[in-house]
């Protein structure tokens, strides 16, 4: 079983308007309300890929069940930790061909809370063959707490999709993750300068002592790809080109690509691959965490993965 862990989920809400008219009224009548957040765009597309998954995190009040409803109406196992604060809408305002989003916090979570939570992980991981968390942390919960949720479980791999202080924290762990996957604006974050894409400069960038100990370091690179390291060798993947529709949750889609892929023990290149049709397949949907299927084996055989 694939265990997800989304900390901070939401109700997805997008508004449709042709127009978007400030200080009057907008109606809107094709509203979508869709359970989100990183952890469980990954969720959704490791289901349609067939694997076993379960959901987790933290939910609270009304919205909270609406997601377990959106789950339940999908097939999607999950157990989440109810908590007393309510899950947040987040809402995206689509107009005049741009999207404006309203992005609520999120319930405040209690030191008791965090704690409870820590337990409820280590009961799930040990049921876990791998562990995928995304996003995130909510309000209250400690910047180390990924890093506190690393030392739980020891022995289970994980793939860690997340950015800023709380990824930061769990590189100074001694528990390391299995693989990260930054885009290139969360890599720049984590040195704290500006990256090059060039190959030289990428090894350069991964064979920073911060990263040491993590078996793999996929750095995805939007329409360009992506670039990786596993172990000691580095890996430039080369995509073709696509017609886009909405590359929302690209990224979410290429970690479910590669937590399936490592799961089943594929290659190196196979996993790479895996990810980047996964995010391309994302890309060429309207809706974010939805994919066609019946395209990968054509994408995953124009991908190009080399050693460089
Ligand atoms: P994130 O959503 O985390 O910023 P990316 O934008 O790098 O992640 O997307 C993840 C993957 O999805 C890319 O490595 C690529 O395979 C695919 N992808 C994303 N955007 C595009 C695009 N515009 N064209 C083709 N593939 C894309």
């Amino acid at each position: 079983m694939i265990l997800t862990i989304t900390m901070n989920p939401s109700i997805d809400i997008s508004y449709p308007l042709e127009a978007f008219k400030l200080d009057t009224v907008n109606r809107v009548k094709n509203v979508c309300k869709t359970a989100g957040g990183k952890g469980l765009n990954v969720t959704r597309i490791l289901k349609q890929l067939n694997t076993e998954v379960v959901a987790s995190g933290l939910i609270g009040g009304t919205l909270g069940e609406e997601i377990k409803k959106d789950l339940d109406r999908n097939g999607i196992a999950h157990d989440f930790l109810p908590i007393s604060g309510e899950t947040r809408n987040c809402i995206a305002i689509l107009h005049d061909g741009q999207q404006t989003e309203i992005l609520e916090s999120g319930p405040k979570v209690s030191a008791q809370e965090a704690e409870a939570f820590l337990k409820h992980f280590e009961k799930l991981a040990a049921q876990a063959e791998i562990i995928s968390i995304s996003g995130s942390l909510p309000e209250g919960l400690p910047v180390d707490f990924y890093r506190q949720m690393m030392q739980v479980h020891h022995e289970k791999p994980v793939v860690l999709d997340c950015s800023g202080e709380a990824l930061a924290e769990v590189l100074k762990g001694d528990v390391k993750p299995s693989l990260i996957k930054p885009n290139a604006e969360e890599l720049a974050g984590l040195l704290g300068c500006s990256i090059s894409t060039n190959v030289d400069d990428l090894k350069n960038t991964l064979s920073d002592a911060m990263f040491s100990g993590i078996e793999w370091i996929v750095v995805s690179l939007g329409s360009a790809g992506a670039f990786a390291k596993h172990h000691d060798k580095f890996y430039r993947v080369t995509i073709p080109k696509i017609a886009v529709v909405n590359p929302v949750g690209s990224g979410d889609a290429t970690v479910a690509g590669l937590t399936a892929a490592i799961a089943e023990a594929w290659s190196a290149e196979a996993i790479l691959k895996q990810g980047n049709v996964l995010g391309m397949l994302n890309a060429q949907e309207a809706t974010t965490g939805q994919v066609e299927l019946a395209n990968y084996q054509a994408l995953f055989d124009q991908i190009q993965v080399e050693e460089v």
